[in-house]
């Protein structure tokens, strides 16, 4: 499909400050820090996933090592910009949680650097479920184990061979195992001269105090609902009107918008859906909806769950649409026609009613119930909302 192919050659660019909009504070903070020479041996950058936080502890490095930066960006053309961008710049390192099979073998970072290097092309704001899903994890806890210390302290004691830094990415060091952790106090602390450690944290609660104690915090909060429009229009092009419909749905977290921006051509498929449930709702035609429960349950549960975010949206648009005025809408021409007849249906007697339930059933999807069930419930309860009357 075409939008894969504008997705990747996006992706070439992501490793750039103007391609995260807003936290404009955070980036001049990194950006001064390079103009002043004068930057912390060990930086945590720390808030919510999906934050931006992974890119920024990236664009970053890449500005550090950058020979010519530009306009407070890496040039994107030096040697060390072209070492970034293929994945093999010798002085940056990333350390991450990961899994260790039982044949041995696997005890390092490095040793998951295929799937890590895709994973961060394909996605970008670094959901922790996909990694997990990525290395198979299973029910085993990922971890940064101790044989990691040894590589990181070999690492820093060996000199830059490239640019003037070292740079390790520890990603989620939350992971850190408490023997890891007491391996690496010293060498966080004080650190080679040229080597720099950027942690990048979800939760600095459940990091260890001893580590927490070492570095200096950067927090980086939530995206705004027009910072992700911007995103969701500068990387998946999306229209302005659809950008903030979508931008709606985030709930500020960039992880959501690459889902929602991926899938972007679902949305002519789910309208279609959802005018057929809310048709055989209104009818009450029991048994079409059944049909129906097991066509949805028959998705998976990301894209259960990606259908009900659209349900939800779409009451939304629907209720508002009633209030006729346009500037409020942001519905395709195909979902403004349904909407101009069914509206109506959908109003103050039941759209919180219809909200809540839409929520629960994407819950519900989520924690494993079995879908067909969830859905067609949930499509006989419709039927009641739909009926409601005063
Ligand atoms: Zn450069």
């Amino acid at each position: 499909m075409q939008s894969g192919q504008v997705v990747k050659s996006l992706l070439y660019q992501i490793v750039r400050f103007d391609t995260l909009p807003g936290h404009e504070d955070i980036k001049r903070r990194l950006r001064g820090l390079k103009e002043s020479g004068h930057i912390p041996h060990a930086l945590m950058l720390t808030g919510p996933s999906g934050s931006g936080k992974m890119i920024l502890a990236r664009t970053f490095a890449q500005y550090l090592h950058c020979q010519n930066p530009a306009n407070g960006e890496p040039c994107g053309h030096c040697n060390n910009c072209r070492l970034h961008q293929e994945n093999s710049h010798p002085d940056l390192h990333f350390i991450y949680p990961i899994v260790k099979n039982k044949k041995g073998g696997i005890t390092v970072s490095a040793d998951r650097s295929n799937e890590w290097f895709k994973m961060l092309a394909d996605y970008p704001a670094m959901p922790e479920e996909k990694w997990l899903e990525i290395i198979e994890a299973g029910n085993s806890q990922p971890t940064i184990y101790v044989e990691e210390a040894a590589e990181i302290i070999r690492a820093d004691s060996t000199p830059a061979y490239t640019s003037s830094h070292k740079i390790f990415i520890i990603w989620r060091p939350e992971r850190l195992g408490t023997e890891t952790a007491n391996k690496l106090l010293k060498v966080i602390e004080e650190p080679a001269e040229d080597t720099i450690f950027i942690l990048v944290c979800n939760n600095e609660l459940q990091l260890l105090p001893t580590i927490f104690s070492r570095v200096q915090r950067i927090p980086v909060g939530r995206l705004s609902q027009s910072e992700i429009a911007e995103y969701l229009h500068k990387r998946y092009n999306f229209i302005d009107s659809t950008a903030n419909q979508y931008a709606a749905l985030c709930n500020g977290s960039l992880i959501r918008a690459d889902e929602l921006g991926q899938n972007s051509g679902e949305r002519e498929e789910f309208l279609e859906i959802y005018r057929e449930v809310m048709r055989s709702a209104y009818a009450k035609r029991v048994l079409e909806l059944r049909k129906l429960s097991e066509k949805i349950a028959a998705f998976g549960r990301e894209k259960i769950r990606r259908y009900l975010d659209y349900t939800a949206s779409m009451l939304r648009e629907n209720f508002i649409y009633n209030m006729r005025v346009p500037q409020l809408n942001t519905l395709t021409p195909e979902e403004e026609q349904f909407s101009s007849r069914f509206s109506p249906f959908v109003n103050h007697l039941n759209v919180e009613r219809f909200l809540i339930e839409t929520d629960r059933a994407k819950r519900e999807v989520e924690r494993n119930a079995n879908s067909k069930i969830v859905l067609f419930d949930y499509f006989l309860l419709t039927i009641i909302l739909l009926h409601k009357k005063k």
